[in-house]
Order: C-alpha cells, then sequence, then structure tokens
C-alpha cells in the first residue's frame, strides 16, 4: 500500500508537533509525537520533486582536475576511518556511491581498493566524474544493483529521499554479509538551525524532506535492519565556527606578509584552541555539529 505523505515518513502516525512553517507556507516542519521522526509536513509530491531536481543546475561541475584531488582524499581519510571504526580491515570487494555526483566518493573507495561505481541520475554528472575520475557513473535503478556490496556510502542523501528507512531497508538486501553502509546527513540539531530557523540548509525547501538528529538517524538505520557502529560529528562535520575575522583582517591590514602570519596564527588558534571544546560537546550531547556522519553494518544477512 502506498505510504501517506501526510503522515509521519517512519511510523505512519498522523499525531504530528509543527515545529516551523518553512519558506512556501503550505510546507512545514514537524515531529512525530509517537515515534520522534522529524520531517517535512506533508511531504511534496514525487512529481514535483521529479521536475524540481531536472531543473536544478550541477553544482561542482566545471571545476578544474587538480581542484579533486584534495576532496578525494579528505573522503579517503574520512571513509578508512568509519571502516575502522566498524573493525572492517579487508577493503576489496564491491561498493556503491548512491547520488555520486561527479563521482568524489566513487573516486574515494576505489582509492581504498574497491571495486567501485557511483549511481547518479545526472548525466553530466556521469560524463565529468568518468572524464575525471575514469569510475564507473550511471544511472541504475536500485534494484539492478549488485547483491554482493561490501560498502555502500550515502553522503548528503537521505535528507532528500521519501521514506529514508525503506529505501535503507532495500540497500540492505544488496549488502554482503558483514556489508558497511555510512554517510552523512544536515544535523537538525545543528547550531545554525537555532539561529537562522527555516533558512538554514538543514530546512532547505523542497530539497531537505527528512531531518536527522542522532537519535532519529540511529532509529531509521535499526529499523532498516543494520547495527549502528557509530553516529558522530568526525571533521569536517563538526562545529564550523565563521566569523570572518580573515576577511575582516584582509580589508583592515592590507595583503602582505604582515596578514599572512596573522593568518596562519589564527588558523592555529582556531584548529587548536577554538575548535577542540565545541568539537568535543558536539560529539557528546549530538548538538550543533552541522553534519552528522553514521557508519552501520549489515550483521545478519
Ligand atoms: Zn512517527
Amino acid at each position: 500500500m502506498a505510504k501517506d505523505d501526510a503522515a509521519c515518513p517512519s511510523c505512519q502516525s498522523r499525531d504530528l508537533n509543527i515545529e516551523y512553517e518553512l519558506i512556501d507556507p503550505t510546507y512545514h516542519t514537524a515531529r512525530c509525537r509517537r515515534c520522534g521522526f522529524i520531517a517535512m509536513h506533508p511531504y511534496p509530491s514525487d512529481r514535483f520533486l521529479h521536475d524540481h531536481y531536472k531543473s536544478r543546475e550541477l553544482y561542482n561541475a566545471g571545476n578544474e582536475a587538480s581542484s579533486y584531488d584534495r576532496a578525494v582524499a579528505d573522503r579517503s581519510a574520512l571513509l578508512q576511518g568509519l571502516l575502522t571504526r566498524a573493525g572492517i580491515t579487508d577493503t576489496t570487494g564491491r561498493s556503491i556511491d548512491f547520488g555520486a555526483g561527479v563521482g568524489i566518493a566513487v573516486a574515494a573507495q576505489k582509492a581504498l581498493g574497491f571495486d567501485a561505481a557511483g549511481i547518479e541520475t545526472n548525466p553530466s554528472a556521469q560524463a565529468v566524474g568518468r572524464e575525471i575520475f575514469g569510475v564507473d557513473i550511471r544511472d541504475m535503478d536500485m534494484k539492478d544493483m549488485p547483491n554482493d556490496l561490501k560498502l555502500f556510502t550515502v553522503f548528503e542523501v537521505l535528507e532528500h529521499i521519501k521514506f529514508p528507512g525503506d529505501f535503507m531497508a532495500e540497500v540492505r538486501g544488496h549488502m554482503a554479509p558483514n556489508g558497511v553502509v555510512a554517510g552523512s546527513v544536515p544535523n537538525y540539531d545543528g547550531m545554525a538551525r537555532y539561529v537562522r530557523g527555516k533558512h538554514s540548509i538543514a530546512l532547505a525547501w523542497p530539497e531537505h524532506v527528512n531531518q536527522f538528529t542522532r537519535k532519529t538517524l540511529a532509529d531509521t538505520l535499526k529499523s532498516a535492519g543494520y547495527e549502528v557502529v557509530y553516529i558522530g560529528f568526525p571533521p569536517p562535520y563538526g562545529v564550523v565556527i565563521k566569523l570572518g575575522l580573515r576577511e575582516w583582517l584582509r580589508k583592515g591590514v592590507g595583503e602582505g606578509p604582515f596578514l599572512n602570519v596573522l593568518i596562519q596564527v589564527l588558523t592555529w588558534v582556531k584548529k587548536y584552541i577554538a575548535y577542540p571544546l565545541p568539537n568535543l560537546i558536539a560529539e557528546h550531547t549530538g548538538l550543533l555539529g552541522h553534519g552528522l556522519v553514521f557508519v552501520a553494518i549489515n550483521r545478519n544477512a
């Protein structure tokens, strides 16, 4: 039976508490009183979302190939860290990155040793990915995915997909025993949502149809049959402090060696003094980090 777009996407209860009116006031952010899941209320229709994404530009396209090197290295390091948390040392076998864009995470999986492919509906992203990274990126139906995936990643995807629990359950049907799923979502409990409300990235309308806290993300993964290993805020998903000090210095001091020294000092202070405490608090409380990163295992295949 088709699910009700006006009910809680997770448990289909209609007992919802409205927390925000969104940019289009026919839509709200609502928290389910029964299971706690937070989502756009009502869900936009499939037709509406389809048309919206079709008209949207591909971001990140048109960059120089070399500018991706750092991004791929960072993503590899993040993935390696998540695999280590999950106790996975064998980085061979098939892997997929869903919502691959131009393929940064696909290239990262490949760099770790996986036989990696990407799923992406945007044809220009597929072409760019093939050209820059030489990786296989295509528009594939979920049911055509291999059934022996050792790794499946979804970075900034679950907030876009209606009924994310059902999606992750379907993915599980394609995972190898002890296969790992990993990814990220915006953190509903991030600082920006408290400050900017409906204008925050987390509440972006109409793209972000689901909202996640540490708890609701864990519930979503558990209900889909996974064992949750970790949900938290590893860099660069932790607390972000943007005071615009660099720009302010650039204007006040002017370009030159003195400015460079000041910026180096500032960077050091940020890295070793300003960030560690708020990030420690974020990691322990589940509050304030801007993105939630997760890793979970298909333990009982
Ligand atoms: Zn619910």
